[in-house]
């Protein structure tokens, strides 16, 4: 399974991902992790990333998809990958056309989980996660069994630096602007693929899990 996951920030794009990792046994390339790892790391990456992260915009694309690049050169997601958001924009979706080229890999499908604005500030300033395991949880929506205490590793949970309201809606802003168009980009490749959000994760998880069989059967 070659998986392209999308959708607006707090979509459930992380939430979905965490399941199909452990039901398929494949990585999980978030390239939103990637630039939490480097700015925890303090590397120069990190701290170019954090400046457009603070802000709620998006990291240069040269940036990100040299990091990608890198990623999936990786010899295990020969067999399978999670790619997490990205692309974000057409540039970074042409790149990915060419690395996949290169590798011979065809895209299983791009599931875009749809959920509406009104829905998401709720959903990103509710979202905790684990320091140790990097577990998503919301405190409303998906709590841990102890407050602030995560139910697989016993981490401590946190809210991101960019999970702030303001943030999030230069987030929504961005998404709108340059990663939407990328719907019609995929449509055209005939891989795209809908999913209501706005359902229990549970739900959400049976019709990606289904959408994604039937494509892989054929
Ligand atoms: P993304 O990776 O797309 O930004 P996350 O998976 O981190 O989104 O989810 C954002 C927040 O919404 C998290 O706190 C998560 O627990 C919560 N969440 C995810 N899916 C759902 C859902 N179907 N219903 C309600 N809350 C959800
Ligand atoms: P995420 O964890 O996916 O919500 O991403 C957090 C932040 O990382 C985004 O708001 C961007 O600043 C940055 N980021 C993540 N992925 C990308 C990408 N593909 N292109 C540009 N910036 C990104």
């Amino acid at each position: 399974m070659h998986i392209l996951l999308m959708g607006p920030p707090g979509a459930g794009k992380g939430t979905q991902a965490e399941r199909l990792v452990d039901e398929y046994k494949i990585p999980h390339i978030s390239t939103g992790d990637m630039f939490r790892a480097a700015v925890k790391q303090g590397t120069e990456l990190g701290k170019e990333a954090k400046r457009y992260m603070d802000a709620g915009g998006l990291v240069p694309d040269v940036v990100t998809i040299g990091i990608v690049r890198e990623g999936l050169s990786k010899p295990e997601c020969r067999k399978g990958f999670i790619l997490d958001g990205f692309p974000r924009t057409t540039e970074q979706a042409e790149a990915l056309d060419d690395i996949l080229k290169d590798a011979g890999i065809r895209l299983t499908a791009v599931v875009n989980i749809e959920v509406p604005d009104s829905d998401l500030v709720d959903r990103v300033t509710g979202r905790r996660i684990c320091k140790s395991c990097g577990a998503t949880y919301h405190v409303t929506f998906n709590p841990p069994k102890v407050e602030g205490v995560c139910d697989k590793c016993g981490g401590s949970l946190y809210q991101r630096d960019d999970d702030k309201e303001a943030t999030v809606k230069n987030r929504l802003k961005a998404y709108h602007s340059q990663t939407e168009p990328l719907i019609g980009y995929y449509k055209k490749q005939g891989v795209y693929m809908e999913i209501d959000g706005t359902q229990a994760i549970d739900k959400v998880y049976a019709d990606v899990k289904t959408g994604l069989e039937e494509r892989a059967g054929r």
